[in-house]
C-alpha cells in the first residue's frame, strides 16, 4: 500500500463496517461457558502496513481470547526451539479437509497433519523448551508480545473454562501420547495449550501480528524482529494450506491470503510485504470461522486485488 492507496482503504474500511454490521449470521462459540457470553454484535476491523501504519473501524481495540490464531505462533516457536527436520517429522503440514477438534491423525507418518487443527497444534506446544510450566508458558507468551508489540495478558476465566471442559482436547493427546506421537508431562502441554488459546488480544493487535508477518518477523511499530524469516515462510504456508479449517482451499480460491482463524471471533490475514490484517466478531459459522470476518477479506481481496494469484 502506498499513500495513494491508503485514503481509499479507510473509507472501504467504514463502508465495510457500516454494510456488515447488521449481518446476524452464524452464532458465538458454545463449546465453553465464558466464550458464549460473546457479544455478538462486537466487529472490529483493522489493517498494519509494515511502515507502521494503522487503519482502524468500529470495536478494534476491544479484548477477545485468541484462541487457534495462537497455532502459526507457536508453530514459529517451536521452528526455532528445534528446526524444520524435526518439526516436520512430529507435525505434518497437509490440510486435513477435517474441522478443527477432529480426531484423524496421518497413520502413515505417525503424526497429526498440521499445526493448524488442535492435534498438530497440541504436539506443537508439546515441542516448546524450556524448564517448567511458567518459563514454557512466559516464553509463548513473550513471543506474542514481540508479535503484537505490547504486553499481553491472559483471561483467567476463559483458561479455568477451556481447562475443566476441554475433553475432546485431553483425548487427542492421550491418543497422541499412546502413539508415541508425544511425550513428556501432558496435562503440563494441556495446560499451556489452554493458556495460548486465552491470551487476550484485539482486532488492531492481530493487524500487527499480521504486519509483522507480512515484514519478514520485524514488528512495524516496535522494530523488533519477533520471529526469523525462514520461519515466517513456514508459518505463512501454513497459514495458507491450512488456517481456516475444512475452509482453508476455498479460502484460498476465494480470498487468496494466508489466514488464520480462532473460534473468539478473530481472523488473521497476510499480503506479504504490503500488510496484515485482523478481524473481530464473533459470529461463526460452522466450521469456527467468523462470518463476518470472512466476508470483510472476501471484499478487500476483491476490491483491491489482494489476491496472491492476481498479477499486479
Ligand atoms: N480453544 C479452542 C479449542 O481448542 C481453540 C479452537 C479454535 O479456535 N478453533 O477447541
Amino acid at each position: 500500500l502506498n499513500t495513494n492507496t491508503i485514503s481509499p482503504i479507510l473509507t472501504c474500511l467504514t463502508d465495510i463496517y457500516k454494510r456488515y454490521q447488521p449481518i446476524n449470521e452464524g452464532n458465538v462459540a458454545t463449546y465453553i461457558p465464558e466464550l458464549a457470553k460473546a457479544n455478538p454484535d462486537l466487529f472490529g476491523i483493522c489493517i498494519t502496513t509494515p511502515d507502521g501504519q494503522i487503519y482502524q473501524v468500529g470495536e478494534s481495540q476491544h479484548s477477545f481470547t485468541i484462541q487457534s490464531i495462537s497455532k502459526p505462533f507457536v508453530y514459529g516457536l517451536a521452528l526455532g526451539d528445534h528446526g524444520v527436520e524435526k518439526i516436520m517429522s512430529k507435525v505434518g503440514v497437509e490440510p486435513t479437509g477435517e474441522a478443527f477438534n477432529s480426531i484423524v491423525f496421518d497413520e502413515e507418518n505417525n503424526r497429526p497433519y498440521n499445526p493448524m487443527v488442535n492435534a498438530g497444534a497440541i504436539a506443537t506446544t508439546a515441542l516448546i523448551k524450556g524448564e517448567g510450566y511458567e518459563q514454557r508458558f512466559n516464553r509463548i507468551l513473550s513471543m506474542f508480545e514481540g508479535f503484537a508489540g505490547r504486553s499481553l495478558t491472559v483471561d483467567e476465566a476463559v483458561f479455568e473454562s477451556e481447562r475443566s471442559t476441554g475433553h475432546r482436547n485431553r483425548a487427542i493427546a492421550y491418543l497422541e501420547l499412546n502413539a508415541g506421537m508425544l511425550e513428556g508431562n501432558l496435562e503440563e502441554h494441556l495446560d499451556l495449550y489452554f493458556r495460548q488459546c486465552s491470551i487476550l488480544v484485539t482486532a488492531k493487535d492481530l493487524a500487527v501480528m499480521a504486519a509483522t508477518l507480512a515484514n519478514n518477523g520485524i514488528n512495524p511499530i516496535t522494530q523488533q524482529q519477533a520471529v526469523n524469516p525462514e520461519e515466517v515462510r513456514a508459518i505463512l504456508s501454513v497459514m495458507a494450506s491450512c488456517g481456516m479449517y475444512d475452509f482453508s482451499g476455498e479460502w484460498l480460491y476465494r480470498i487468496g491470503l494466508p489466514a488464520k482463524s480462532g473460534v473468539g471471533g478473530g481472523i488473521i490475514a497476510v499480503l506479504p510485504g504490503q500488510f496484515g490484517i485482523g478481524t473481530f466478531s464473533p459470529l461463526l459459522d460452522p466450521r469456527g470461522n467468523s462470518v463476518r470476518g470472512i466476508k470483510v477479506c472476501e471484499e478487500l481481496s476483491q476490491r483491491f486485488k489482494f489476491h496472491l494469484f492476481d498479477s499486479h
